[in-house]
């Protein structure tokens, strides 16, 4: 039989049995188990990984585990820059882009107000959400490490907070999304982005105040709902620069 030695590291932990968080520990290994599949027959999504070692040599999620191997896991670095040590991904995502779990809204909410990409439905199956992740190379972010295991997904973020709110600053943080963020270009409904429009294209269908009031209306590329910059909108605005100010504060800390 095949047994190899793992310890995993910092946040990882919380994925794991309790006896075996923060400490080396010895498991028995499926035959021609890969990393890939061992650690997540530990319990951790293939997603939270950054770096495998076996034996202090960085190694890809198909390598093959062979008897009395040593493996330290780790997630995503903060601090520290191991971009040589790579292997597990060969393509970085080039745009950032999101397909929320159904039990996310409140998180998909707010990644749209901060422009990003971000698709949502409370009907979505999880064979849903795999096929959107796969074919348009999005970030599934879910609650259910269960999702993140399955073997098209190939970039996803395990979310830990409970509300909408602290779950955006984890995903700033992890992803550093607070450079990237595009407040008010995509629509909140439906995730269409926002077009400036003329005034006069758009009359018709204002109430008589915002007719009076406002000059300058956008129009939503997806669903054609107008916006303007009123009341409603300056709320947001308060929100979007409290959240843009914890995220950095959150940063330098
Ligand atoms: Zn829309």
């Amino acid at each position: 039989m095949t047994c190899a030695t793992f310890r995993f590291y910092e946040e990882l932990n919380d994925f794991l049995a309790p006896d075996r968080r923060g400490r080396e520990f010895t498991s028995p290994c499926a035959r021609a188990a890969t990393t890939k599949h061992m650690i997540e027959a530990l319990g951790v999504p293939h997603t939270e990984v950054e770096l495998v070692l076996v034996n202090g040599e960085s190694v890809g999620f198909e390598s093959l585990l062979a008897d009395g191997d040593r493996v330290a896991v780790y997630p995503k670095f903060e601090s520290f820059d191991v971009t040589p040590l790579l292997r597990l991904r060969s393509r970085p995502l080039r745009e950032t882009r999101f397909v929320a779990d159904a039990h996310l809204g409140g998180l998909a909410h707010l990644l749209r107000m901060m422009g990003f990409d971000t698709l949502y439905d409370n009907q979505f199956h999880d064979d849903e959400i795999e096929h959107l992740a796969q074919a348009q190379a999005r970030i599934v972010l879910t609650r259910d490490r269960e999702l993140l295991k399955r073997r098209n997904i190939a970039h996803g973020c395990y979310v830990r907070a409970l509300h909408s709110e602290p779950q955006l600053r984890e995903v700033f943080e992890r992803l550093d999304l607070a450079r990237s963020a595009r407040p008010f270009t995509r629509c909140l409904s439906c995730n269409g982005t926002l077009q400036p429009v003329a005034k006069a294209e758009v009359e018709a269908l204002l109430p008589p105040q915002v007719r009076e009031r406002h000059q300058r209306f956008s129009r939503c590329a997806g669903c054609a709902r107008v916006f303007w910059e009123g009341s409603h909108w300056r709320r947001m605005c308060e929100r979007v620069d409290a959240l843009l100010a914890g995220a950095a504060a959150e940063q330098a800390a």
